[in-house]
């Protein structure tokens, strides 16, 4: 089969970045997926796009951050408009809490930081949590408002931008394993399955956690699995995305609660353990007491791909004319896809001899 442009993996990510070269007039772009797109990370996700309630660091990776969330309006309009699919961008804001004085001078300390980098944040006492929140635990002592942290509906997202995909000719080849990649003299030729072959023009590797077992980026890229758990309440009842500093509560339009996350380094060893479940509800349930009276109804989990200092790689690969990585997106693959395929997009289009790499582990 041959193929101009071969992603491997379907992801979000490269998921993402076949719409974005496809808009930019590319044509045969094929993605292949071991499994089905998008149901690894991206569908375990939790869907915030939160720069601020993730990071209290400045920098590269920040902006990085930031720089997708302001996309994502525009992201979210576009993929309505060209596949129907509202992927719900909720723009309501992150609430930090804090439980202790500890906890609160810490915070206090991050206002401090974020207010110095000019951000917007606001500090709150705990009666300004409670009117914003009336199902928050009695024993929040105070906490911040990040009202440019959001969220989306990221399995909505994946379902738009497989449909984005299917309408646009996009060939999308399912259950099938990418075990070998062939390069002659500084290009990627083909690249093997168990039965098939594709022939490309240009490769992108964005398998995920599993990009290093694809051999041709050694990015460091290692599984660190996530569980979540999910309530349903029978109508909205929080407004915001709710972090505490042991995990955070997203709730969805429809009545879903998710609770969220464990960070285990087991391997590529998914599933949900008795103690995960049981640490989750403890968090969630430290939040908002009133999900106690409640059996979470779903369980699962997901392996983010973490890279070396946590940094995506996202680029071209040293050594190759026409092979790229966009991997090891981590705790925050879902906020940064508009970007990536921007970035990526971005390097097909231009001699990269005068655009280095923006973030890579390969160069
Ligand atoms: C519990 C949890 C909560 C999270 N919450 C958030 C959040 O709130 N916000 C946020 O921004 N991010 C969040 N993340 C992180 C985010 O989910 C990931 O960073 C993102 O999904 C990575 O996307 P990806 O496309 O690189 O990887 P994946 O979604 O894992 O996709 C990789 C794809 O590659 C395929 N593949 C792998 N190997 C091969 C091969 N050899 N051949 C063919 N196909 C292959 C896989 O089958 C898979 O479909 C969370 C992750 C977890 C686990």
């Amino acid at each position: 089969m041959a193929g101009e442009t071969l992603i491997i993996g379907g992801g979000v990510v490269g998921l993402a970045i076949a719409r974005e070269l496809h808009k930019r007039g590319h044509s045969d772009i094929t993605i292949v997926d071991k499994g089905i797109c998008g149901q690894e990370a991206s569908w375990a996700a939790g869907g915030m796009l939160g720069p601020q309630a993730e990071s209290d660091h400045g920098g590269e990776f920040f902006d990085l951050c930031s720089e997708s969330r302001d996309l994502y309006p525009q992201f979210a309009k576009e993929l309505l408009a060209e596949t129907g699919v509202d992927v719900e961008l909720d723009t309501n804001g992150t609430l930090y809490v804090a439980f202790s004085s500890i906890e609160m001078a810490k915070l206090k300390s991050r206002f401090e930081l974020h207010r110095g980098r000019g951000l917007t944040v606001e500090l709150l006492d705990a009666a300004d949590i409670r009117r914003r929140e009336p199902f928050i635990s009695p024993d929040v002592v105070g906490g911040l408002f990040f009202p440019n942290d959001w969220q989306i509906e990221n399995r909505k997202l994946i379902l738009a931008l497989r449909k984005y995909a299917e309408l646009n000719r996009i060939e999308i080849v399912e259950n099938c394993e990418i075990d070998k990649i062939e390069t002659k003299d500084g290009t990627v030729t083909r690249a093997m399955a168990a039965d098939r072959e594709f022939e490309c023009e240009s490769v992108v590797l964005c398998a995920g956690a599993w990009t290093n077992k694809l051999g041709l980026a050694t990015a460091g890229i290692v599984p660190v699995r996530g569980q979540m758990i999910c309530y349903r309440t029978a109508k909205r009842v929080y407004e915001h995305v709710i972090y505490s500093s042991r995990g955070y509560i997203v709730p969805r339009r429809d009545g879903r609660v998710l609770a969220g996350s464990t960070s285990e380094f087991v391997g590529y060893s998914k599933g949900v353990t008795d103690a995960g479940i049981a640490t989750l509800r403890e968090m969630a349930e430290e939040i908002s007491p009133s999900l106690a009276s409640q059996t979470p109804y779903d369980s699962w989990s997901g392996l983010r791909p973490k890279a070396t200092e946590e940094m995506p790689v996202i680029g071209r690969i040293e050594g190759l004319s026409n092979a790229f990585i966009a991997a090891g997106h981590y705790r925050n693959g879902i906020l940064l896809a508009p970007l990536t395929a921007n970035m990526i997009a971005d390097r097909f289009d231009i001699d990269t001899t005068v655009m280095p790499n923006r973030i890579s582990a390969t160069n």
